[in-house]
């Protein structure tokens, strides 16, 4: 439970009841503040929440994440006005990216399809043949009738395909395609906090280096890392990936103990939103996410075939 000032419980109030008089509900990423996590109606990570919201009977949603998460809810859900606290939380990953760099790769390789992390902009999709989540890359890359794919924008996860599948994987854009927050995770931090809790499992996500995740005890995306914990007899666990994770996993398993691996695997994008912000978007319905009718039409395609090839 989170420790909150007048303030803190006075913005929290005001954004309840607002969120009801105007009939928003709020999702949030597992990667927001704390105090985001406790007043959204559903918590998860981004693909999760774009399925969720089309179950949602409500057309009005607040949604905390990065602009790339939002643009997924809108492709999914069209017809639904989505508004964020703030225009400026983007995804340096995600940009690392454009259609420019993938046209140029398709060209050079045009035998091979192109997948694409869901964390890439709508911008990108529209010239991918499948989208996958850290959950199923590796098991989008496996049915795809082909040896050789282009993957983008991280190469650590396009690394851990190869690695997976045997498959001939071409990260695009290349080396500049990666999370600031993961990929700072080394083999020095893994056995850092091995010898600082000798008896905790190390859980780490795929968007980290090969020399960090070959120490780990279990590799896996946020949605698969809340599952870890139910079926492992460990009573300490330690988390890599984003902070904000350790908030939802200690609310889930009030019996176990989370640590980070690295305090510092903060992402500034995703902490742009804070009460303030959120309250004052309630209050002017602002801002809301708005994409090219054509765009939307053309990157739902590889979203769709990616639900399609993991039936
Ligand atoms: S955690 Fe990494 S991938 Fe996710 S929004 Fe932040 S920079 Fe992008």
């Amino acid at each position: 439970m989170i420790n909150q000032t007048a303030i803190e419980r006075d913005f929290i109030e005001k954004i309840i009841e607002l969120k009801k008089e105007k009939g928003y509900t709020i999702l949030a990423h597992n990667y927001q503040i704390g105090e985001l996590q406790d007043i959204a109606d559903i918590t998860g990570d981004s693909l999760q929440l774009a399925r969720l919201a089309t179950e949602i009977e409500n057309d009005k949603i607040l949604f905390l994440g990065v602009d790339f998460m939002a643009e997924t809810l809108k492709i999914l859900n069209p017809s639904k006005k989505i508004i964020v606290p703030t225009k400026g939380s983007t995804c340096p990953m995600a940009n690392s990216l454009t259609p420019e760099i993938i046209k140029e790769f398709k060209e050079k390789y045009p035998e091979a399809p192109v997948v694409l992390y869901v964390n890439s902009t709508a911008a990108c999709k529209v010239y991918a043949d499948y989208t996958c989540t850290s959950a199923n890359a590796v098991d989008v890359v496996s049915k795809i009738d082909s040896d050789i794919v282009l993957f983008g924008p991280d190469k650590n996860l396009g690394s851990y395909v190869a690695e997976k599948t045997g498959k001939k994987v071409i990260p695009i854009p290349g080396d500049t395609g990666y999370c600031y927050v993961h990929n700072r995770f080394s083999a020095e931090d893994v056995k850092k906090v091995r010898e600082e809790h000798p008896d905790a499992k190390i859980i780490i996500h795929p968007e980290s280096p090969k020399e960090a995740r070959d120490l780990c005890d279990y590799i896996g995306s946020t949605g698969q890392m809340m599952k870890f914990p139910e079926t492992d007899d460990a009573k300490e666990f330690i988390i890599g990936t984003e902070v904000g994770m350790i908030h939802k996993l200690e609310n889930t398993f009030k019996d176990k103990k989370f640590y980070p691996l690295k305090e510092l695997a903060i992402c500034n994008n995703m902490k742009k939103n804070n009460l303030k912000n959120v309250y004052l978007s309630l209050l002017n319905e602002e801002h809301e996410i708005e994409l090219p009718e054509e765009i939307m039409e053309k990157a739902k395609i590889p979203i769709l075939n990616m639900f399609k090839i993991m039936e």
